[in-house]
């Protein structure tokens, strides 16, 4: 089976109907990428840029970020490329920056709040992201945005941005992992050229349970009804006004949380590479009907057991 997997890991993700999901991959710098196109992944829907601010002295300047964001357009040759723009805050504390202790810091100046409140970082981010997209096609994403002035906001940085170095126009997306978008997602998505839901964060912020609790991470559960409702009202305003919609969470690279996904309409399901050839395969051997019915029925259940019973 393993050896089928690997065999037929390069071929779309196309159900017994006809309809195609793009399957692309999370990762953190470009080895990982071409690993994930090794492994069948199409594209990256998510690349964290954490990881390079992180275990350091001082943050990471922009002559060092347009070398690796070009690496990575280099890598992609292409593809898709979705770069997210610093996430620290939350669990991620980066202590040569000097943040404020934080009493509830998943509740805190985290994602966007923070690059809006250090512009400094926002620019040197930016800045590097158009110089690296002379490259190779880059599309640009802001996590934890939750109001409509953010977004508005990050559009014009992103401008003035390109503005400084030059360079061509890029999609500006971004995650829907704050209940209050997905609730108004009818009013974002005019305003961006993509959307990618994080289902680990929605999953967080909807059951208000902490995703590293000890005790209670269990229940936070992605496959809760509550959280499928908020996706089929993003995905639903998404296609509204023909904006692309990925999932970028840890649902995606469920084989079931994959094919609900698919099924309530999404256009891409990016995945940790170890998942992408089996999250394929599961989804090339069912029908989109199928997938829409059972779509249908989960978001009508009413606990996250019943969904994995259906
Ligand atoms: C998410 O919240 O689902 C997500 C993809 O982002 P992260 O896990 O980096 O918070
Ligand atoms: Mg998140």
């Amino acid at each position: 089976a393993r050896e089928a997997l690997r065999e037929s890991r390069h071929l779309p993700a196309t159900t017994l109907d006809g309809h195609t999901v793009e399957i692309a991959a999370n990762v953190a710098n470009a080895a990982q990428a071409a690993s994930a196109i090794e492994a069948g992944a199409e594209g990256v829907g998510l690349m964290r840029t954490e990881f390079l601010f992180l275990e350091r002295d001082s943050a990471p300047g922009e002559e060092e970020q347009y070398r690796v964001y070009r690496e990575m357009a280099e890598t992609m040759a292409g593809r898709t490329l979705i770069i997210r723009t610093l996430d620290i805050g939350g669990d991620k504390q980066v202590p040569y920056l000097n943040l404020p202790h934080e009493e509830n810091p998943f509740l805190g100046v985290r994602g966007a709040r923070l690059l809006l409140t250090r512009q400094d970082l926002l620019y040197t981010q930016l800045r590097a992201l158009y110089r690296a997209a002379a490259h190779g096609p880059i599309k640009i994403m802001f996590p934890m945005v939750t109001h409509i002035a953010e977004i508005e906001a990050l559009r014009e940085h992103c401008e003035r941005a390109r503005e400084q170095v030059g360079g061509p126009k890029l999609a500006i997306g971004i995650m829907v992992e704050v209940p209050a978008v997905a609730v108004m997602a009818d009013r974002f998505a005019p305003l961006v050229d993509f959307f990618s839901v994080g289902t680990n964060d929605l999953t967080q912020y909807t059951l208000a349970v902490d995703r590293q609790h000890p005790e209670l991470a269990a229940q936070a559960d992605s496959l809760h009804p509550a959280v499928l409702g908020l996706i089929a009202n993003t995905v639903a305003a998404a296609k509204k006004y023909g904006t692309w919609v990925g999932v970028c969470g840890g649902l995606a690279g469920d084989p079931l949380g994959a094919r609900i996904l698919t099924g309530l309409g999404v256009d891409e399901l990016s995945m940790s590479a170890q998942d992408v050839a089996a999250v394929k395969a599961e989804l090339r051997k069912t029908s989109f009907a199928e997938i829409q019915a059972l779509a249908r029925r989960a978001l009508a259940a009413r606990n996250a057991d019943e969904v994995r019973s259906l």
